[in-house]
């Protein structure tokens, strides 16, 4: 092993790097290796930091190799960070810790080894979300149902949610039977057979799968016992029964497993997630060693006070008790807006003054500064403000990238270089760009594949030779196939960097070309992305690792950017922390959701819990300064609605919190006088409509949102390519290019940006 720190005589424990600065329960929980240990604690306390101690410490008692450490995180984000955190005390044998990634990133290479024995070959898809939607309206439309009536997006969770549980199609339960009149089960069936004839798996099933094949496979499961002799699982508020499963199996031979998590941030028990896990660890491994750690280094007192009181008002917890030697800092402020266009327009003028001019001395980076919302939909607002402003932003959601299509086509290129029977891959693309492949065109090869159980590939090839097919769909299909031959061998082929055998596929498949034909703005920004990809595609050593890599990208997947403010779902967020924190849209049916509250008349108030430790979970990420805003009005389905402020706003401890108005106003709003309870804000001077009354009459004299330099609302576009225009902000520029309502203006300095065009007025 090439561990570059080892045990020494001259190291006594307390000089340790890795050790240095941990307090005492910290570092009980590192230095207790052997036996089953749990560190449940809340937000900010180190359970992370303990964890990547502890990994560090196993190495240097020389308890295991890397390889044969397994190290869960909750995103391959997260993964990197730790490496990162242990290479720092290991240099570069940190990157012998093979098996660090997330459940699904582990399951997916655990499973390509062994991928026959799940019905695969090693090149199996990994399907996404609408890949897996719409295998799922083929089944249903086949079945002869109403799509409306079967949504395969309702189908496709009640699915998930099985194989969550742990439950093949032969073992979904009979008392599940009801799902879809009892069609659920045979849905499922066929849709397993559906997956196994395209050499496919969903992301349930990669786990799912995994513990099957461990299962009935005894000596395949006493490798991995073997193997990974240590197990460290951050998060485990937020595992599921069958990641339970697996880690169960893996651990019977030692139990050498350390779990942590907080029972405060489990959030995602809508997607299966079971609190049991940890609550009953102590049931499932037996003898485990509990570690608390109640003191948070994260969060001025103020932030940690308001987080506190607001997660006690739910039920069913633990209950930890928290505390910080941090000052307290600034209250956690609350504004209130009278729409959602003002709330953006706050935002996005306290950013710039915090970067511009600091808070208290303290000038910010934009990359110290998030932007956390309930829904992803609350985010276009707050996008068109920062578009307007010029304020660089990030939006947290990797898959957005990826789910561009010209992205996806590419994807799918690579797909079928890699794998030449890949049906799905080869349906996107057949077509694209057009070789006169039509729909007629594209049922008779799916017929032949269906009839002779081959792939869409070899069925094409089949047809070919029977001449069935004409000209050009024939001629340019032959074509293609010879391509995915040629393509095949460049990405097998180690001399061939990830990136040219990109570009060469690219090329070759004619995707750019048809692209600079176009010559449009629209193909201009495609061919924008394919080079954008190519960029990513750099960071990989080859095609494969970089289509997995993709393949496993969950909506929490962060890309970073220092020179930029990022704007996140709270759920992607989980893990992370910032010295700036904004929660916009805390409105009653945003936050808590309309979705939680329907579930909680039904169900007490399980659901409205999990929104109160999301909220949780959103305070705790701050560490020095957190704002949370409303507004009274909001579009929603392009209608302006009424709102009325989260009840979690006045659940929130009165001493730790601030309310005021925006920035109009000077004062604060509200007059938390003798009426407010003692340590809350809720009583009778919290009432909405006075309050809301309050608001419009600020929104009016405020004219509500962004409002157009004089000269623009009579002299405005449309624009074109070559017009001259003026900014209120950005001054004279040019047009270079317009793509829907927004315009890439060349301004003087040679300052390219991307505005909305109604913020341009033509210019002379
Ligand atoms: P979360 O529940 O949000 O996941 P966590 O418990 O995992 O939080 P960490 O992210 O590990 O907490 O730590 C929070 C912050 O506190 C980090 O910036 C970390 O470096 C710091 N920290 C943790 N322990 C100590 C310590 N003993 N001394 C100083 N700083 C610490
Ligand atoms: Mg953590």
């Amino acid at each position: 092993m090439t561990v570059s720190i080892s045990p020494s005589e001259s190291f006594e424990t307390d000089t340790l790097p890795h050790l240095a600065g941990l307090n005492g329960p910290q570092r009980e929980a590192v230095e207790c290796l052997d036996g089953p240990v749990l560190m449940l604690a809340g937000a900010g306390t180190g359970k992370t930091r303990t964890l990547t101690s502890r990994i560090v410490h196993l190495l240097y008692r020389q308890k295991a190799f890397p390889w044969e450490i397994l190290a869960v995180t909750f995103t391959n984000k997260a993964a990197r960070e730790m490496r990162g955190r242990v290479g720092a005390f290991l240099g570069d044998s940190s990157e012998q810790l093979r098996w660090m990634g997330t459940f699904h990133s582990i399951c997916a290479r655990i499973l390509r080894r062994h991928a026959e024995l799940a019905g695969l070959t090693p090149e199996f898809t990994i399907l996404d979300k609408q890949d897996q939607q719409r295998l799922l309206k083929q089944l249903i439309d086949a079945e002869g149902l109403d799509n409306s009536k079967y949504p395969p997006r309702v189908i496709a969770a009640i699915i998930d949610g099985w194989k969550n549980r742990g439950w093949s199609f032969e073992s979904v339960p009979i008392r599940e039977n009801h799902e879809f009149k009892g069609l659920g089960t045979k849905l499922y069936r066929d849709y397993q057979g559906r997956l196994e004839t395209l050499n496919a798996v969903d992301f349930g099933d990669l786990i799912l799968k995994v513990v099957e094949v461990l299962k009935n496979n005894p000596d395949i499961l006493e490798e991995y016992q073997n193997r990974f002799k240590y197990i460290n699982v951050d998060e485990y508020q937020d595992t599921n029964t069958v990641q339970y499963l697996w880690l169960r199996l893996l651990t019977q031979a030692h139990a050498n497993i350390c779990c942590v998590g907080d029972d405060d941030q489990s959030i995602y028990g809508w997607r299966g997630a079971d609190i049991q896990n940890i609550l009953r660890f102590q049931e499932h491994f037996p003898n485990a060693k509990v570690f608390k750690l109640e003191q948070n280094y994260r969060s001025t007192g103020n932030i940690l006070g308001a987080a506190n009181g607001l997660i006690a008002r739910n039920a069913n917890r633990l209950g930890k008790s928290l505390w910080t030697n941090v000052p307290q800092g600034q209250p956690v402020r609350i504004y209130g807006h009278f729409s959602g266009k003002d709330e953006a327009v706050w935002i996005g003028d306290e950013i710039e003054s915090m970067l511009r001019i600091g808070v208290d001395g303290r000038k910010f980076q934009p990359s110290e500064i998030a932007i956390l919302v309930r829904a992803s939909f609350l985010t276009r607002v707050i996008e068109d403000r920062f578009l307007l402003i010029g304020l660089p932003y990030n939006i947290v959601a990797g898959l957005r990238f990826y789910q561009r299509k010209e992205i996806k086509d590419a994807v799918a290129y690579f797909r079928l270089a890699l794998s030449k029977s890949d049906s799905m891959a080869f349906e996107r693309i057949a077509n694209v760009p057009k070789r006169g492949v039509g729909p007629k065109a594209m049922q008779i090869i799916k017929k032949t594949a269906f009839e002779n159980g081959i792939s869409l590939p070899e069925a094409v090839e089949s047809i070919l030779r029977e001449g069935k097919l004409r000209n050009p769909a024939a001629q340019n299909l032959r074509i293609l196939l010879m391509r995915l031959s040629v393509w095949s061998a460049v990405v097998r082929d180690s001399g061939v960097s990830a990136t040219d055998a990109a570009m060469q596929i690219l090329d070759e498949s004619g995707m750019t070309a048809a692209l600079q034909e176009e010559n449009t703005l629209e193909a201009e920004s495609r061919l924008e992305n394919l080079k954008e990809l190519v960029t990513v595609i750099a960071d990989f050593d080859n095609l494969t690792s970089f289509v997995e890599h993709i393949s496993l990208m969950s909506d929490n997947e962060i890309e970073e950017d220092k020179t930029k403010v990022s704007i996140m779902t709270i759920h992607a967020a989980k893990g992370l922390e910032f010295p700036v924190i904004f929660l916009p849209g805390w409105e009653e049916e945003i936050f808590p959701s309309k979705r939680s509250l329907e579930a909680s008349e039904r169900f007490a108030d399980l659901a409205l819990e999990e929104e109160r430790r999301l909220a949780y979970v959103g305070i705790t990420r701050a560490k020095e300064i957190c704002s949370i805003s409303f507004a009274s009005h909001r579009e929603i389905y392009g209608r302006l609605e009424y709102r009325s402020e989260s009840r979690f706003l006045r659940e929130l401890p009165r001493a730790h919190v601030d309310m005021r108005s925006p920035s109009a106003l000077h004062a604060p709003i509200f007059d938390f006088g003798n009426s407010a309870s003692e340590d809350s804000i809720g009583g009778e001077t919290f009432r909405a409509p006075g309050y809301l009354r309050m608001v419009e009459k600020l929104g009016r004299k405020q004219n509500s949102g962004i409002r157009l330099p004089k000269s623009a609302e009579s002299r405005r576009g449309p624009y074109k390519a070559g017009d001259l225009v003026v900014h209120s902000r950005f001054g004279r520029g040019k047009v270079l290019g317009v793509n829907g309502d927004k315009c890439s203006v060349q301004f003087d300095g040679n300052n390219f940006k991307n505005v909305l065009a109604s913020y341009l007025s033509v210019g002379d």
